[in-house]
């Protein structure tokens, strides 16, 4: 068929073989789905049927209802960073979409840390840009250096994420301090993806934001209070950038939904404590459980994924003798240019990981030619 060109830049290729073998299996331990295994609290729920009922069902504001973007504005004012501007889109996938359409023409380059979230990388070609992947292996750490090699004169944007997805990597203060000054040395862009900035395990989390003189945040509640399907996100930055984006938002998405909208005033305030103590419990419980089984693997700071090395080297491979053994993870070339580990998401109950680690303790011995 006469599709755009623009089909051709993504592909659902890496993961696809994956979900067709996954689609045969009978109550599988799955440990792939990289969202919260809690539903969306109560109160929140109420607050957006209250706001159905009470007639907030109409179009807002593009750039979203005044109170939540102050409310975003004053999250960030609480941890010290004053941003200018902010928007309210739909998810931070949405963010992004707005973000990219605004700061980036064909043929610039946008280094990405490798691993990456997959959805940089399409939304990056979507508009016609190029990504360029700054390989992080294997301790998954952004320097100056790595960043130096990849830089170009056509390098217009740094899109960085702490703590990350899907390795569970948190910057510590000198890292984010690095990239911040290092966008500005170089000119460029910084996007900062924080939409799991409230689950950190060992320290606080430490915005790049915090030492940028232009910086752009993009978040949203996803993550924090289990909202994935509710779509509602922001971007914080500088008033010229926001205003672009929003109106971007006016052609392509209108807003984020208006009874989310309402429903985020109360979800921007929930107390997620419980979750992260829950989820620490579990990053402990997966970590020691790789470790004893002799797997190679970097400690995860933050989110509810870890990374670990495929035994053997080939990360297919072990996904499909872990499939057969009904346990679902994700090879890692879904994430990287590399496929060599494996990413468990420990968003799922105890029970399941410890039946998941028992099954990955198993499937090492299957590997005698592991690392
Ligand atoms: N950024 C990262 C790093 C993510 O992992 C995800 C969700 N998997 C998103 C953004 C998109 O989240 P949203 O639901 O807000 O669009």
């Amino acid at each position: 068929m006469n599709l755009a060109k623009r089909r051709s830049v993504i592909s659902s290729s890496g993961i696809r073989r994956v979900f067709d073998l996954a689609a045969k299996m009978k109550d599988p331990i799955n440990l792939s789905i990289g969202l919260p295994d809690f539903d969306v609290p109560d109160t929140i729920k109420e607050a957006a049927v209250a706001a159905i009922r009470g007639g907030k069902n109409r179009y807002t504001l593009t750039g979203g209802i005044p109170a939540l973007r102050q409310e975003v504005l004053a999250l960030y004012g609480r941890r010290g960073i004053k941003f200018e501007d902010a928007m309210i889109s739909s998810g931070t996938s949405g963010a992004l979409v707005l973000l990219f359409m605004t700061l980036l023409d064909p043929g610039d380059e946008v280094l990405i840390a490798d691993p990456y979230f997959v959805m940089y990388k399409h939304l990056v070609r979507m508009v016609g840009a190029n990504p360029v992947f700054v390989d992080t292996y294997p301790d998954f750490r952004l320097t100056r250096e790595r960043l130096e090699a990849a830089i170009t004169p056509r390098t217009k944007m740094i899109v960085c994420n702490s703590p990350a997805n899907p390795t569970g990597l948190v910057y510590t203060e000198a890292e984010a301090r690095m990239l911040a000054e290092f966008a500005e040395e170089r000119d460029l862009w910084l996007v900062s993806d924080e939409i799991y900035d409230l689950f950190t395990y060992d320290e606080e989390f430490v915005s790049p934001a915090r030492f940028a003189k232009k910086p752009i945040v993009v978040s949203g509640l996803s993550k924090t209070v289990a909202m994935t399907g509710w779509r509602m996100g922001w971007i914080a930055g500088p008033t010229e950038v926001v205003q672009a984006a929003t109106e971007f938002q006016q052609y392509t998405f209108v807003c984020s939904p208006s009874m989310v909208q309402e429903a985020s005033l109360i979800g921007i305030h929930y107390d997620t404590t419980p979750y992260r103590d829950e989820y620490k419990a579990r990053r402990d419980l997966v970590y020691s459980g790789l470790i004893e089984a002799g797997y190679t693997v970097t400690r995860p700071g933050g989110a509810f994924y870890i990374f670990p090395e495929a035994p053997g080297g080939d990360a297919t491979a072990f996904v499909e003798e872990a499939i057969k053994n009904n346990l679902l993870v994700i090879p890692g070339n879904v994430f990287s240019e590399r496929n060599t580990h494996f990413r468990i998401s420990y968003a799922q109950s105890r029970e399941k990981l410890q039946a998941g680690i028992d099954v990955m303790t198993q499937l090492i011995g299957k590997f005698p030619g592991r690392k």
